[in-house]
């Protein structure tokens, strides 16, 4: 009866770091979904430094 609850973790709309998980501190610009964080660990792998 309160399969609602596992829901709100689920879908589209999901906000959350692909790599640590952590919700805090998302990008969400282009298309990215990681944190500040892992963003700048990630982004001197792919080649994307116009942050920071
Ligand atoms: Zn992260």
């Amino acid at each position: 009866m309160n399969a609602n609850n596992d829901l709100k973790f689920k879908g589209k709309g999901l906000r959350k770091c692909r790599i640590c998980g952590t919700s805090r501190g998302v990008i969400r610009s282009h298309r990215l979904y990681i944190c500040r964080r892992c963003f700048r660990e990630t982004a001197e792998k792919i080649g994307f430094n116009k942050y920071g």
